[in-house]
């Protein structure tokens, strides 16, 4: 560097001293030594000028040199691509982010045409772009599609400007050029996305509009312009006092205020009144308050939609349900609903009285919880309340619950300890959730109280029936028995006989009868005193009850005169089976006052048919043929001989 110096030094002084010999300057005298010395001295100081002014150059050309290089890396490496191109399109000079966007070196590109790297469509535009640059001699932009080495397709927005041309008459342009395919996608986007919004909205059944801050339209959707039945240029720009009614705009205004003020989304349900046919309706409304990029609001997008069908048929539910709670309330039947999870959901007056348990204890628990409070140990002690629960849930699931279709009494224990029985009938509900159930339970503990109390009374009266008819029996037996013997009386006798000898007709057997009477009776009274004879009546009479047939009929006919009816007992039989009567009586001993007492009897016989038809006939005979038998000498038996 410093030899450079040098060498331009002695280059400068080598034209200086020519200069000087060309200029012919007049030699100076110097004519003594005091002009010499003055002359060295004038020289001297224009060499140190010289050097300081050439000093000041070196640093100027410093400063050049680093000036260069920072234009160069600006030029370079800048954003942007440049290019100079000439008439023809080549290339004459890139920067560094121009060989980029065209992905290939700068060597490759300079002084080859742009042309190949631009697509057909594109390099006409240039063309002509390129063209009005020179003839406006102003800057001029276009868009253009490039196809860089890689293949791929990019987006450029290119700025040229037409350079005066060179001394060698060569026109030349620069084109400054920046990648936009990014954005250009973007916008792309924006706008498929804008169109498909608008499409979307379009067909919408909800009503769209968009406000400005000035609450004026600036868009509406088909729906919202068919409703409001006007073409979109009278819409467009207007506000809502332009179609509704003053109040209603005013409201309009008011809710708008506060998407404004707030920034919030607005969620309300309000009155519409069409602008069309005047019909009022309900409408829900979204107001959303529109942002720009900052978050600063510009305008708001609302979106309304008819409600007024729903809004009726939610009043008319809300009605039914208040009727049905009305229902429910008043019923005097205790009324418990249960939803498909078991839990209680209704619990009504009725229900809290018959319970005991109030409503709010009641609903939103299981129902198995509150059944298992309810059930006295004894009627349910094999009833778990897991397996309650099981048992309900199942039917819950399933709606099939057979043993719901018929009411069933049951018992309840109150929490105050108070025993209530209810009559209750189950039904399960099927409802778009699930299957539900629904209790009715009618307090029945009054004519359950009453029932028992009947039913008591109606033991009494079993009671009190049973003896009047033993009393009924026994003064029955009394009338047709005999007071001292127990036997029957003549009375009785006379009643079945008749049956008797029917039957024996009928059935074609006989019937015998034995007419017994006690001898010398009169005699014993007399020796022995009344009741002494009462005795002998007494052992006479068992030995006769003791020794006949179930069939038999054994009656004390007269004071001392005793009748045996034998139903299919024949003559001989008869004969028999009184002389094996007579032989025991004879035989047996009556202790009275330790005084042993016996007598003899005598028998007299008869028997139906042979003796007589009627009964009356054939005692008659007996009667005879006990006569005989007293004739005979008494203690013998003698059947009627006809
Ligand atoms: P005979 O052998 O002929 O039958 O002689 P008898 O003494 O038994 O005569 P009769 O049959 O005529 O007498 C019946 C007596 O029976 C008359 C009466 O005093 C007696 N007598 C009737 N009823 C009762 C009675 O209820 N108790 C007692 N102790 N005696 C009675
Ligand atoms: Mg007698
Ligand atoms: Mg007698």
């Amino acid at each position: 560097m410093k030899r450079k110096h040098q060498d331009l030094f002695t280059d400068l002084r080598k034209h200086a001293k020519n200069l000087l010999l060309e200029r012919k300057t007049p030699s100076i005298d110097v004519t003594s030594l005091e002009d010499a010395k003055r002359l060295i001295a004038e020289l001297q100081i224009h060499q140190i000028e010289l050097e300081m002014q050439t000093d000041e150059l070196r640093q100027a050309q410093a400063q050049l040199a680093l000036e260069r290089e920072k234009y160069a890396d600006l030029y370079n490496f800048a954003p942007v691509a440049y290019f100079i191109f000439d008439e023809r399109d080549i290339i004459i000079d890139l920067n560094l982010t121009a060989t980029q966007l065209l992905g290939n070196s700068r060597r490759f590109l300079l002084n080859r045409p742009i042309a190949p790297y631009i697509t057909a469509a594109s390099l006409q535009i240039f063309v002509e772009h390129r063209q009005q640059a020179l003839e406006t001699r102003s800057p001029q932009t276009c868009e253009l599609i490039l196809r860089p080495r890689n293949g791929t397709q990019i987006c450029i927005q290119a700025q040229t400007i037409a350079l005066y041309p060179l001394t060698d008459g060569i026109q030349l342009w620069r084109s400054v050029m920046v990648d936009i395919t990014e954005r250009k996608k973007a916008e792309e986007q924006l706008k498929e996305s804008q169109a498909l919004y608008e499409s979307l909205v379009n067909i919408l059944p909800q009503s769209i509009y968009r406000i400005d801050l000035d609450e004026r339209l600036t868009f509406i959707n088909e729906t919202l312009r068919e409703s409001l039945g006007l073409p979109l240029e009278q819409v467009i720009g207007k506000t809502a006092h332009d179609f509704y009614p003053p109040d209603l705009a005013q409201k309009y205004h008011i809710d708008n205020l506060k998407v404004i003020e707030t920034g919030k989304t607005l969620n309300i349900i309000e009155e519409n009144n069409s602008p069309l046919t005047g019909e009022k309706s309900i409408v829900e409304v979204i107001k959303i308050p529109i942002l720009d990029s900052d978050g600063k609001i510009f305008g708001i997008q609302g979106i309304f939609w008819d409600i007024t069908e729903r809004k009726l048929a939610e009043m008319k539910l809300r009605e039914s349900e208040e009727k049905f709670h009305a229902i429910i309330e008043n019923s005097r039947e205790g009324i418990m609903l249960i939803d498909e999870q078991g839990i209680i959901i209704e619990w009504n007056s009725a229900q809290e009285q018959l319970m005991g348990i109030p409503r709010s204890e009641a609903v939103g628990q299981p129902a198995w919880e509150i059944q298992n409070q309810q059930m006295p140990p004894e009627h349910f002690e094999n009833l778990t309340q897991t397996f309650l629960k099981e048992s309900l849930l199942k039917i819950l699931e399933t709606g099939h619950a057979e043993h719901f279709n018929q009411p069933s009494e049951r018992v309840i224990k109150t929490p105050d300890g108070e025993t209530k029985f209810a009559l209750q009938h189950t039904f399960v509900i099927k409802t778009a959730r699930g299957y539900r159930l629904c209790n009715f339970a009618h307090d029945i503990t009054q004519r359950k109280q009453a029932e028992q109390e009947l039913q008591k009374a109606n033991e009494q009266l079993r009671i009190q029936l049973d003896e009047i008819q033993s009393l009924q029996a026994s003064l029955r037996e009394q009338a047709i028995r005999d007071g001292l013997t127990g036997l029957y009386n003549r009375r009785y006798l006379n009643e079945t006989s008749e049956r008797e000898l029917s039957h024996a007709e009928r059935d074609n057997y006989p019937i015998s009868i034995m007419m017994i009477d006690i001898d010398y009776f009169k005699r014993l009274n007399d020796t022995h005193g009344h009741q002494a004879g009462d005795d002998v009546l007494k052992a006479l009479s068992s030995l006769l009850h003791n020794g006949i047939r179930q069939s038999d009929i054994a009656c004390r006919y007269g004071g001392e005169e005793f009748i045996i009816l034998m139903p299919e007992v024949g003559r001989a039989d008869a004969i028999r089976r009184a002389d094996a009567l007579r032989k025991e009586f004879s035989s047996q001993q009556v202790y009275y006052q330790k005084e042993a007492l016996s007598a003899t009897i005598s028998i007299g016989i008869a028997t139906y048919p042979e003796n007589g038809t009627t009964m009356d006939e054939v005692i008659k005979a007996a009667d005879s043929a006990l006569y005989a038998a007293k004739q005979a000498g008494r203690n013998c038996v003698r059947a009627w001989e006809t």
